[in-house]
């Protein structure tokens, strides 16, 4: 998702009580924070409609959205409009997501509509390379997973071998997700447009392998 730079964005994040603006302070202590015992983490969160949506079905559970672009950041924080006691969102690159959570204390990542990145020469910026991979096994506890849901064929293609290769087993796999109803699940933004227009989600379960 690129999108125009929004004026308001940066003041308007600097400002922001809801995001949390040192989120390396809270490392090993979200739980704690956000009084849940199961921690989900949405990676490129964009605007925020499914981690908004998800934090008020599961009131009990904690959501962090984790988005690095500025003024898609912003928009989220300004849809959420409110803070709710167990959700927090982090404005950063998830490339160093282990500097803002401890070993073992994600049990969920969710991959939603992650950037393709098509071309081979980009393929360590994929949320799916090994790169990312090594740094997910740490931080998800031992029973933890990650969930990944995409409209793109090569990109799921490669998510599959890549965590194969690694210590990730295949748990759940759908082709087309959406063609049974899951009222559990909230649809993200791009998933709202891609089913609209009638194109498959594809969708996969990796637990860790013990
Ligand atoms: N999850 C949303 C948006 C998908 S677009 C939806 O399904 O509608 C992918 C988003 O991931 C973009 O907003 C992009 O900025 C973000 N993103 C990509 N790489 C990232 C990274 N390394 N760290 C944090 N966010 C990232």
């Amino acid at each position: 998702m690129r999108m125009r730079k929004l004026k308001w964005a940066a003041e308007f994040l600097e400002n922001c009580p809801y995001l949390e603006h040192e989120p390396d302070q809270n490392k090993g202590n979200w739980k704690q924070l956000l009084n849940c015992e199961k921690l989900h983490v949405e990676i490129g969160s964009g605007k925020g409609d499914y981690w908004i949506e998800m934090s008020q079905m599961y009131p009990e559970e904690g959501w962090i959205g984790l988005e690095k672009q500025e003024s898609v950041a912003a928009l989220a924080l300004r849809k959420a409009a409110h803070s709710l006691p167990n959700r927090r969102f982090i404005y950063k690159d998830a490339a160093n997501i282990d500097e803002y959570f401890a070993p073992e204390e994600i049990d969920v990542i969710h991959l939603n509509f992650s950037d393709p990145w098509p071309k081979r020469r980009n393929r360590k910026r994929r949320l799916t390379n090994n790169r990312f991979l090594d740094k997910y096994y740490d931080l998800l506890s031992s029973d933890g997973c990650i969930i990944m849901k995409t409209d793109n064929k090569d990109l799921f293609a490669y998510s599959l071998i890549e965590m194969n290769n690694h210590k990730f087993v295949l748990e759940e796999c759908d082709l087309d997700y959406r063609s049974n109803e899951h009222p559990e699940d909230a649809y993200t933004e791009y998933e709202r447009k891609f089913s609209d227009k009638g194109q498959p989600i594809y969708r996969g379960v990796w637990r860790k392998k013990q």
